[in-house]
């Protein structure tokens, strides 16, 4: 643990339950015993986000798995910030590389929407990650620079901002980054912080893995020094093992 704050682990449902499978997790999260020096998020889908927030004790706090740009109005298919605070969401998921990747998101529209959304009061779970072939080109710490400078650009406070960098190629596939990758794209994004925005947010920022991380995995990566917490996929839909993973911290 490097940066200041509590060790933060997200659980990032993505587009995945039904009412049923949902009440199950949150009744498993419930009687979870959870480290109490962790803080820990949920994004569930947005149609269960009400459900959850009216079932899940408040010792986690819901994000969002995306947010429009701005007000709401005539965005179809779009859900608007006022609308997520109002549903009690505190998190907002931004740049996820499902979002980048198969929807197209590109920086520019990624970073107006983590401007609004902090703007607006909002916590932002900012993701950045290399694909497998720009890992192989030794391009790994360009691409995860320039995703950074595009929210760096755009964001008006890091308060409260959390990154999450989580390596493509380890998303969904089982394949985590080890320990010592994982560690050596945190120093570099801690040391981008300190020479392109300030050192007190390079200190200050917490940077979370994602990419397969699991029960069996979790401990290793947390025992990291630039390693402050977890966003989590796959592992996050079931309790018990989503609970190990928040007891990680060491
Ligand atoms: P995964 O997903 O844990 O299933 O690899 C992580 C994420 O997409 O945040």
């Amino acid at each position: 643990m490097s940066g200041s704050g509590k060790f933060f682990v997200g659980g990032n449902w993505k587009c995945n339950g039904t009412g049923d499978s949902i009440s199950k997790l949150v009744s498993d999260l419930n009687s979870a015993i959870l480290e109490s020096d962790v803080d820990v998020v949920v994004a569930p889908p947005f149609v269960y986000i009400d459900q959850v927030k009216n079932s899940l004790s408040d010792r986690i706090e819901i994000a969002a798995q995306n947010c429009w740009t701005g007000k709401g109005g005539a965005f179809t298919g779009e859900i608007s910030v006022e609308q997520l605070k109002d549903l009690g969401c505190k998190w907002v998921v931004l740049g996820h590389s499902e979002r980048r990747h198969i929807i197209g998101e590109d920086d520019q529209f990624i970073g107006k929407k983590a401007a609004y959304a902090l703007s607006e009061g909002l916590g932002v779970i900012a993701c950045i990650g290399e694909l497998l072939e720009e890992r192989e080109a030794g391009k790994t710490f360009d691409v995860c620079f320039q995703q950074l400078k595009a929210f760096a650009d755009a964001v008006p406070s890091w308060d409260k901002v959390v990154i999450a960098y989580e390596p493509v190629w380890a998303i969904g596939t089982g394949k985590v980054a080890t320990p010592e990758q994982a560690q050596e794209v945190h120093v570099a994004v801690r040391d981008w912080l300190n020479k392109n925005v300030s050192a007190d947010v390079s200190s200050k920022t917490r940077i979370i893995y994602g990419g397969s991380v699991n029960g069996g995995n979790c401990a290793e990566l947390a025992k990291q020094e630039d390693i402050d917490g977890f966003l989590v996929g796959g592992a996050s839909l079931k309790g018990p093992e989503f609970a190990t993973i928040i007891n990680s911290v060491t």
